[in-house]
């Protein structure tokens, strides 16, 4: 690039262009899909890789795009978080999960001990309305608070840990559950991790497609699991794509999987035909 000279720049200078013009138009275009709450939650199965029986789900937001089709959450929530429009998106996912979980309890009274997850982002976690807003959801749909769990991400917490835990211990008593997603790859102090109120661990599934028996993704994986005997959480592996990697965890003792072996996110029809396919 530097032997183009003059030309080199001229394109540099282009490509920055192009790429605050795209940002801008995502942007654009996330206000528009806010306003008309045109994102949909898919539901991807917890398994409990014991029994291989559904312990509940994890929402994942989608975004169906007028003309680019669907966008990754992984493009999108950053630019939302950056823009203040997590906000009003949370909100809907948080709504629309509670919504869903509570439709299910009536329809499947038996099923009572299903769960629901959803993803919160670290703009989140700072707004002080945000337990206030969860005791709402949760009265207004009737959804009991221990059906509902709030996944962080290990890195959330580090920003702010003191703020975090104390969130966590308002979510807590609550009575909903606290995960911490993404666990390995944020680097928490393990002081920390002691005291941090939550009740589930996410292995990261960076970790688990890479297990080799031995190996020191295998071997991570299985300290993890340790650690979260230790603490008194319980362990879920995520992103669970061979029988091979689904055995190894569950020798290691990880109570909870999710991943395309064991079910893709499904959208809420799909999942309500899984449910209804189990509970006749
Ligand atoms: P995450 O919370 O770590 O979610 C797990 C991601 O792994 C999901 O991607 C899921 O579809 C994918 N996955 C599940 N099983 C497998 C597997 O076996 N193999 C592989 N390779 N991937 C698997 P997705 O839905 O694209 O979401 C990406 C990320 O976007 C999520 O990572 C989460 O950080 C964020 N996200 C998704 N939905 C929401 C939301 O409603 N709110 C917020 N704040 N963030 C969200
Ligand atoms: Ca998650
Ligand atoms: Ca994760
Ligand atoms: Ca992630």
């Amino acid at each position: 690039a530097k032997a183009a000279g003059r030309g080199g720049y001229a394109i540099f200078d282009g490509d920055m262009h192009v790429q605050a013009m795209k940002r801008m138009q995502l942007e654009h275009d996330l206000r528009v899909a806010v306003a008309q709450q045109v994102f949909a939650l898919h539901y991807q199965p917890i398994v409990d890789l014991k029994t291989q029986q559904i312990t509940g789900f994890e929402a994942l937001i989608r975004w169906d795009h007028p003309t680019r089709g669907f966008i990754s959450p992984d493009e999108f929530i950053p630019v939302a978080e950056e823009t203040g429009m997590i906000a009003p998106i949370s909100r809907w996912v948080l709504q629309t999960a509670c919504e869903q979980a509570a439709q299910w309890r009536s329809q499947w009274p038996h099923r009572h001990h299903l769960r629901m997850s959803i993803n919160l982002s670290g703009y989140d976690l700072r707004q002080a309305t945000l337990v206030e807003t969860v005791q709402h959801v949760l009265t207004q749909t009737q959804l009991p608070a221990h059906i509902l769990t709030l996944e962080i991400t290990e890195s959330m917490l580090i920003e702010d840990i003191e703020t975090a835990i104390e969130r966590l211990l308002q979510l807590q008593e609550l009575g909903v559950r606290i995960s911490i997603d993404d666990f390995g790859t944020g680097y928490s102090s393990l002081s920390y991790l002691y005291n941090l109120p939550a009740n589930y661990l996410k292995i990261d599934k960076s970790f688990v497609s890479q297990m080799q028996l031995g190996n020191t993704n295998y071997k991570i994986v299985e300290a993890v699991v340790t650690l979260s005997d230790q603490l008194g959480l319980a362990a879920i592996a995520e992103g669970i794509e061979t029988p091979q990697q689904l055995n190894w965890l569950e020798a290691l003792g990880c109570e909870l999987g999710q991943g395309y072996l064991l079910s893709r996110p499904l959208s809420t029809e799909a999942a309500t035909a899984l449910l209804s396919a189990q509970s006749t």
